[in-house]
């Protein structure tokens, strides 16, 4: 076991802490790669220390590991501003040697510690995480990892994204780089296109005052499927040391770029009232003029030897009518097949559930309408799922100062560097704002991702 780290989260008493951040500190304390970790939680709100003892317990479940109890056993939380540098320097005192901080606050606040701590010096050690999202824009993100690098090493510094600790998403490394069926024929030579997909069925669920300011393609797209992309489309890495991992993934999305013109490589839409779910724009909190988007979908490629000319598309929406989350690789049909064979030409398709993690190889067999007719045949298998939550696989590498999981400064300037000019062409009307009624399959026409739809299961 490592020797024990004390993790300084910041907006303690948020959402994302009770939910998402504990939750899975707890599922890693749980299992084998447990570690001796302490938990200092801040903010301003003045929690009594049973409150948060109490809501440390409740993310972790009540039959707790030996690590768990430990962690609840030590946990504390104290109340101040998290930006007045008196505050800082005490929660630092109290943390002691090499402490990772933890900063799950609105993007302004975190901003504005980073800020004060230019004034602080920081134990030797010092591992920083943050949340979501880095900056509002590539110069934004710049600005703060310049100011994030006069703290610490870019290696110390951890830019959090779940998806990078979803097993399905983990697993597209061991699919591409250790399959001989996949690897020789990852590339423009035998894939026709490729869709990323995360839809939900859920509707705003009251999180208008984040949402309406990200919309659906800096929420979803900007963040989370542009890394899947890196992992998609990335070489092998020499090894899974972070350098080398990391270093491949920013170049395949150096070389990411729209596919066609501006206006043609995105469309966005907007949910109106269908079932229970009331229309979007009449959503309490939400700025109906602002035009956010609910549903968001943008085509691009990677202009490499290996991928130029090769569609890619990343979609996500809300209060759309199925939960589709998933990668679909389509291959190329055959060049030539004997004559005398009828029927479907169509190539294999890989569909990689990101969601719980299924797998499905359609492939071209004889079908049953005639022995010389081709159709399709399912192979199905379902990934293995990891009981550590996505958080806990993060939190896992944050504890041990490994950035393998994190997002590398550049990355996450790239990211934003590539969706930017589309987030211009929408806001300059280029694009129209379509509609969709929630519960549906996205605004009839977009019917290349309809017809998938009755693939998923
Ligand atoms: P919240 O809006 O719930 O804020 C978290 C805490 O920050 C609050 O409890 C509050 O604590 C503190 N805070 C809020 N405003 C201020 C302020 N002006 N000054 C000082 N402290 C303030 O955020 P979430 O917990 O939802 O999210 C935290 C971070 O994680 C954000 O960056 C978000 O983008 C990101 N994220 C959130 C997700 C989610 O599902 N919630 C998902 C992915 C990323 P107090 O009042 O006690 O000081």
């Amino acid at each position: 076991m490592l020797n024990q780290r004390t993790v300084v989260i910041f907006g303690a008493s948020g959402d994302l802490s009770s939910r998402l951040l504990l939750p899975g500190l707890g599922s890693l304390l749980a299992g084998p790669r447990a570690t001796s970790v302490r938990i200092i939680g801040t903010g301003r709100s003045p929690l009594a220390p049973d409150e948060w003892t109490g809501r440390v317990q409740a993310a972790f479940g009540h039959d707790l590991s030996p690590a768990a109890a430990e962690t609840l056993a030590t946990t504390q939380y104290v109340a101040g501003d998290p930006t007045d540098p008196a505050h800082l320097r005490a929660l630092l005192e109290l943390a002691g040697p090499a402490p990772v901080l933890y900063f799950s606050l609105p993007p302004a606040v975190t901003t504005a510690i980073v800020q004060t701590l230019q004034g602080i010096d920081l134990p030797a050690g010092t591992e920083l995480a943050f949340e979501k999202p880095f900056g509002t824009d590539a110069a934004s993100a710049a600005e703060l990892n310049k100011l994030v690098g006069t703290l610490v090493p870019e290696e110390n510094v951890h830019r959090v994204d779940h998806f990078l600790g979803r097993t399905a998403v983990l697993n597209l490394i061991g699919l591409r780089f250790a399959n001989r069926l996949f690897e020789p024929v990852w590339n423009a030579e035998h894939i026709e296109s490729i869709e990323i997909v995360y839809d939900e069925t859920l509707g705003l669920e009251g999180r208008a005052q984040y949402y309406d300011n990200a919309g659906a393609l800096v929420d979803m797209i900007q963040s989370h499927l542009l890394l899947v992309l890196a992992l998609l489309a990335m070489d092998a890495p020499a090894t899974m040391d972070a350098v080398e991992v990391r270093s491949e993934m920013a170049r395949a999305l150096r070389s990411t770029q729209l596919y066609g013109s501006t206006p043609e490589a995105s469309r966005r839409a907007r949910y109106t009232a269908g079932g229970s779910v009331p229309s979007y724009a009449d959503e309490a909190g939400v700025d109906p003029g602002r035009e956010t988007e609910t549903l968001a979908e943008v085509t691009v490629e990677v202009d490499t030897n290996r991928w130029a000319g090769v569609p890619i598309t990343l979609r996500s929406g809300k209060a759309l009518g199925v939960a589709r989350k998933e990668i679909v690789v389509k291959f190329k049909p055959l060049r030539h097949l004997p004559s005398g064979l009828h029927g479907s030409r169509d190539g294999e398709t890989l569909r990689i559930g990101l969601n719980p993690g299924e797998l499905s190889l359609s492939v071209p067999a004889l079908g049953v309408d005639g022995p010389y007719t081709m159709g399709q045949v399912f192979l199905d298998a379902t990934l293995p799922s990891s009981p550590v939550l996505p958080y806990g696989e993060v939190l896992n590498g944050i504890l041990r100062g490994d950035p393998l999981l994190s997002v590398r400064g550049d990355v996450a300037e790239r990211c934003w560097e590539i969706v930017e000019p589309v987030l211009d062409a929408w806001r300059s009307g280029e694009v129209p704002l379509e509609e969709y009624e929630a519960g549906s399959d996205g605004p009839s026409h977009w019917a290349s991702f309809a017809q998938n739809i009755d693939k998923v299961k």
